[in-house]
């Protein structure tokens, strides 16, 4: 993590000192004061509902040796004078201000890491593969945003050789905004999907979002695309970097063939033009797409396809994502609560199809936030998809169940397989009678965060 002087400090983050020793050392940056503070510099945020400065005494007492003080707020009586105040503007600006001027005191290689679906389960599998032959350091968790980043790159040791960091989005300017930070030698992008519509109004608008990753990268560096999606094809017309693409169709450099899924154990590939075999623990053709730039990245900077293929088959994701756990009712539950946007529920419906070894197939699906004026035809799809590809049961929770039951019927399911409710409230019992049916069920929970579906998963385990 960052380790440098006090006045190095002050220098970096454009801050002049109020009050306090003038030399000394930080080590680590923290936003949070209840966590460990020791030798570090503490950066008070403002957050919709609170002020951090209000927190600066605590993060103190609890050891922090240097802290950052946005000018417009009054310095307080009886502060500490063994602890240096550093005056800022801005403190969330001068948190980027540092990580960016600390990454470019690395010689670290940075991968950033973006798309609409598959951002951490990407960046999970490419550290996962580099890590066979070098040191490396990925973003913790989902800390993809605008304060995540910087503190990401604030945890980068001297000798990490690259860093995956994962950058979200939700709107125009605010992957560039990151991309700048973190200055990428190479920028993934995912896949382009539905999500964040309503902001955007457009999925043209949102691949062009994503796309600035690539646009801040130079003749020197490296974009690893989706190959089969004809919105980033036509954009990387004007891309300065190489690009390597990757996918399932022709035409891609690194493409998947023989994929053969094996339910919830994951799948088995092969990359055109080699006879390895491929093998990811993690189940979904969607995850072989993303698998397949970590082999991408793995053979750009050197390692053989035998070294990929060890990593990506002893890779973990992060949790919460499609996380396959023994059900209390028999079978197997797939707590995929985490998130939801159309792409993603279709690819998670279709994974739930192809698990052979299950003898009931229930569903429980919850609304997708944020689609904007036409949320209620992407229910609707989504509830056809779920009737098209032979879903036993289907329950569905939220203002747009109506919407998701209409597509279901739609799609051949019969009114009898299909509850549509608007509350999560009181449906374990109905769910527990329809397992009981089975011998072998499976049960996916899919729905955006904000419906907090993970209450039902949890229930069911
Ligand atoms: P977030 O925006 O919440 O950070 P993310 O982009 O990091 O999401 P993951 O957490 O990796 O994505 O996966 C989220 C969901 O998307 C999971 O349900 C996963 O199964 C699905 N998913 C992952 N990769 C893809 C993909 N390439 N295409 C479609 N769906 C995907
Ligand atoms: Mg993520």
């Amino acid at each position: 993590m960052i380790q440098i002087s006090i006045p190095e400090c002050i220098r970096m983050v454009n801050g002049m000192k109020l009050i306090g020793p003038d030399g000394g050392m930080i080590r680590g940056v923290s936003i949070d004061s209840r966590k460990e503070q020791k030798g570090r510099l503490f950066v008070p945020l403002k957050g919709e509902r609170f002020d951090a400065h209000e927190f600066v005494p605590q993060a103190i007492e609890n050891g922090a040796t240097a802290v950052l003080w946005q000018l417009d707020r009054p310095l307080p009586d009886g502060v500490r004078k063994d602890v240096t105040y550093i005056g800022v503007d801005d403190t969330l600006i001068a948190l980027q201000q540092l990580a960016k001027a600390y990454r470019q005191m690395l010689s670290v290689t940075i991968i950033g890491v973006t798309g609409s679906n598959g951002k951490t389960s990407t960046k999970d599998m490419i550290a996962a593969v580099l890590k066979e032959n070098h040191t490396v350091q990925k973003t913790e968790g989902n800390l993809n945003n605008h304060i995540g980043v910087p503190l990401t790159l604030l945890q980068l040791e001297k000798t990490t050789q690259y860093a995956v960091v994962e950058m979200g989005m939700s709107d125009i300017g605010e992957i560039r905004l990151l991309a700048e930070i973190a200055a990428p030698q190479m920028g993934v992008i995912t896949n382009i999907g539905e999500a964040h519509l309503e902001q955007l109004g457009s999925r043209e608008r949102i691949a062009q979002a994503k796309f600035e990753l690539i646009e801040c990268l130079t003749a020197k560096d490296t974009a690893i695309l989706q190959g089969d999606e004809p919105l980033l094809r036509s954009l990387a017309t004007h891309s300065e970097a190489s690009v390597i693409w990757f996918g399932f169709t022709d035409g891609n450099d690194v493409r998947a063939t023989d994929v053969q899924a094996n339910g919830l154990k994951g799948s088995m590939f092969r990359v055109k033009g080699t006879d390895m075999r491929f093998r990811l623990p993690v189940p979904g053709r969607h995850q072989v797409s993303n698998a397949l730039s970590a082999i991408a990245i793995g053979r750009l900077i050197g390692l053989s396809d035998e070294q990929i293929a060890t990593g990506l088959a002893n890779v973990t994701l992060t949790g919460m994502r499609f996380e396959v756990q023994p059900g209390r009712f028999g079978g197997q539950v797939i707590n995929d609560a985490y998130n939801a946007s159309p792409t993603s529920m279709r690819a998670a419906l279709h994974t739930l199809a192809g698990i052979t070894e299950a003898d009931l197939k229930v569903a429980v699906l919850g609304d997708m936030l944020e689609l904007g004026p036409d949320a209620a035809r992407l229910h609707w799809e989504v509830g056809r998809l779920a009737g098209e590809l032979g879903i036993d049961r289907l329950l569905i929770i939220g203002n747009h169940a109506a919407d998701m039951r209409d597509g279901a019927l739609a799609g051949g399911m019969t009114s009898e397989s299909i509850l549509a409710r608007d509350s999560a409230a009181d449906v374990i019992p109905i769910l527990e009678e329809w397992l009981k049916e089975a011998d072998h069920p499976v049960v996916l929970v899919k729905a955006s965060r904000g419906m907090k579906l993970e209450t039902v998963a949890r229930a069911l385990i």
